[in-house]
Formats: structure tokens, sequence, C-alpha cells
């Protein structure tokens, strides 16, 4: 056999918020200064949101630069920015430094802020009525690149940028591109960064993060392990083996019963409702009696039902059940005692719904009409090479 060379990924350039306290000490301390100067950087981060040098005016002039380069390097790049309802929602499509593109949609309701973030580029789960799933995966996310998109929402938010006012993003679901316990490791440092308090991460409650997957057994039993106290959800979508192996690929690995298991397990050790996430897709998953052997699996667990109306993705020859259809499916969930509600279809017009996000080619098409287009965001040639978050607006 001949020896093949493959040469490495490069990976993300390595940021604050891909380390803990004591690695970003130590981070500092390679450069030889002072612990306390990690607290400093750690606080524009994630306290202030900036990543401005000029901005970090606790800091000597002459260590702003070494360290925002050290520490703080431009992870993503907005490309293109898509609003609707009003602004209410946004979509961001992001760069990263490989030319990787993914997706964050940040959605503003009455006395909440979610933002639905991206934890790969790509996705390898290869679910057939998925955007992301079609075009297989390109890469995990850093850590770092995972709260940059998180950063990028807080700080428009925090500067009034949202119609409605100054706010904070206050939840968090891992819905956006990409499975995110395939990506183990840097999901776990978001989650810690996203949760942590100021100033060693963004401080919003472990109970307003949602962990969203496919059902990886092995890993739904990592994450029961570390006692968080994030909301897990399980992308079921339908209560029997033989149509779970073709909606959800993985199932074949681990099926229906193997991954409830595994949820139940949670919700024992975390005493929080696991969320089971079921599309609607019309004649295929939607019948009276799979909502019936739904309910008989989720009788007297601790599970919240979320039907999601399917969006179509485009080539895909399903559709969204009827609306009569998806009703009776709702009561007879409902008439069983299982809690369940149906998700709404927020940023629809920009493909930022559920299951639309797929950058990948979305930048140049032109027939892209309707909602408000803000941007680039991206500042362009003679922005410097200073690292600023994406949507700072100067
Ligand atoms: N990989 C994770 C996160 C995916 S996106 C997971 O599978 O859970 C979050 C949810 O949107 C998942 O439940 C996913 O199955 C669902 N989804 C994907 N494509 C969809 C579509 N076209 N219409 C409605 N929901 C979709």
């Amino acid at each position: 056999m001949g020896a093949v060379t493959v040469s490495p990924r490069p990976r993300p350039p390595r940021h604050l918020a891909d380390l803990d306290a004591a690695g970003r000490r130590a981070a500092v301390a390679d450069l030889g200064l002072p612990g306390f100067r990690a607290d400093q950087l750690s606080r524009h981060y994630f306290a202030r949101l900036t990543d401005d040098p000029d901005q970090m005016t606790d800091l000597p002039a002459g260590l702003r630069a070494e360290l925002t380069q050290a520490l703080l390097p431009k992870l993503l790049t907005a490309q293109r920015e898509l609003a609707c309802d009003r602004g209410m929602t946004r979509k961001t499509l992001w760069r990263a430094f490989d030319g990787a593109y993914i997706e964050s949609v940040l959605m503003r309701y009455t006395g909440r802020v979610t933002m639905c973030v991206s934890s790969q580029a790509g996705c390898g789960m290869a679910c057939p009525f998925c955007a992301t799933g079609q075009a297989g995966l390109t890469r995990n996310l850093s850590t770092g690149e995972i709260v940059a998109q998180v950063v990028a929402g807080a700080a428009a938010m925090a500067r009034g940028e949202v119609p409605g006012g100054p706010g904070r993003v206050s939840n968090i679901v891992f819905m956006g591109m990409g499975e995110p316990l395939a990506n183990y490791a840097s999901v776990l440092g978001a989650v810690r960064r996203i949760t942590d308090p100021a100033p060693d991460g963004l401080g919003i409650s472990q109970r307003s993060v949602t962990v969203s997957t496919v059902g990886l057994v092995p890993a739904i039993e990592r994450l029961t392990a570390e006692r968080l106290s994030v909301r897990l959800a399980v992308s079921l979508h339908a209560p029997d083996d033989e149509l779970r192996d073709e909606l959800v690929p993985v199932n074949r690995r681990w099926n229906v019963a193997r991954v409830l298991d595994a949820a139940w397990a949670y919700a024992d050790a975390t005493g929080r409702r696991v969320s089971i996430e079921y599309a609607m897709i019309r004649d295929v998953n939607d019948q009276a009696w799979r909502a019936e052997a739904l309910a008989d699996l989720l009788s007297g667990r601790l599970a919240h039902v979320n039907l999601i109306p399917l969006n179509p993705t485009p080539g895909s020859r399903w559709t969204a059940s009827d609306p009569e259809v998806a009703r009776e499916f709702t009561d007879r969930i409902a008439a069983r005692g299982i809690p369940v509600t149906v998700r709404d279809t927020r940023g629809t017009q920009i493909d930022g719904a559920c299951g639309q996000l797929a950058a990948t080619g979305r930048i140049a098409d032109p027939t892209e009409t309707g909602p408000t287009e803000t941007g680039p965001a991206d500042a362009g040639p003679g922005a410097g090479d200073r690292p600023t978050l994406s949507l700072t607006p100067g």
C-alpha cells in the first residue's frame, strides 16, 4: 500500500472564546503578560461585547494590538444580512477564515430574544428533508466560531440595532447548520462560554440553551454525565423505525427505542423535559396512527412535543402537512396528556426557518427579493486587518 499524504485541514485561529479562564491566563502568560490581562480581555469580549482594541482603554495602548491579534482574531465576517418580520427576525450569512459559510438567525419576540446558531459548516447526517443535510459536512466549527455568532447577536441587541430598543439575547438554540453532538467538544465549550457568568462568559442561563440532536446516543449519554441543565431536543420525526430509518438515517445505528432511552436518562438526570421535535410532512409521518404511536412512546415521560410544519426545501418531494391534518395530529397528542406546541415558522421568507439553512451558493442569488437586505455588513477593502466584531457599525 502506498502512503498517501493528506495535508491537515487548517484550523480556525485560536480565540479567547476557545479557552476556559485558566487557558486564557496561560495564553496571556505565554505573551509574557500578567494573568489579569486575560480577565480584562474577557470583560471586553463577553461583557462589553467588543473586540475593538480602540475601546480597550484600560489596557496600555502598546498592548492592545498585540493582545487582540493574539486572542481576538476575527473569526467570522458577516457577508450578508437578511431581515423579515419588520426586522424582528434577521439571518446572517457568515464567512469563516477558510471561506466556509455558515448562518445564524436572531429572533426577537415579546420578552425574549432567541438566537439559532450553527455548530458545523454543513452537516453529515443526511436527513433528506433538511437543506443543510443535502450538501454534506464541510467541517466542524470551533468553540470560538460558535460563540462569535452569539456575541455578534448580543452586540446588535445591546446597540439597539434590532427594532424594539436595546436588549439582550436570552435564549440559544443549537438548531442552525450542523449536528451539535457530532462536534461535541467545541459545542460543549460554547455552552460553557455562553452560560458562564460574565466576565468568563456571556451569562445566559443554562436553562435557556437548547441542544438539538438527531440522536447520537453515546454523545447524549456523555452530555447527561456533564450535569448541565441545558434543554435537550431530540429530532424524532417518526415513531417507527421503518420510517425514521429514512427520515433520519442515523436511526439505522441508534433506533427509536435507544434514542428515547437515552433521552429519558437525560430527563431523569436533569429533571428537564426533553423536547421531541417532529417535522410534519404531508402523507409521510402525519397519519393518525403515527400520532397514537408517538403518544404511546411519550406517555408518562418527561417530554414535550414540538411539531414543526415542514419547510419545503428546493427540489424536495415533500411538503408540509395539511393544516387540518396537523391539527388532528396535535389534538391526538394533547388528548393523551402530552404537552404539545406547534413551532412558529419565523424566517421562512429569508430561508432562515428550521431546516432551510444552506449557506453555500446563496450569496450571489440575484433572484432573492422581498425581504430587506442589509449589507454586505463586511466593511470591505480598507477596513484594515484589526479584528472587529463583524456587526460593529463603527
Ligand atoms: N442536527 C440537529 C439540529 C438540526 S436543525 C438536529 O437534527 O436536531 C433543528 C430542527 O429542524 C431539527 O429537528 C431538524 O430535523 C428540523 N428540520 C430540518 N429540516 C427541516 C425542514 N425542512 N422543515 C422543518 N424542520 C426541519
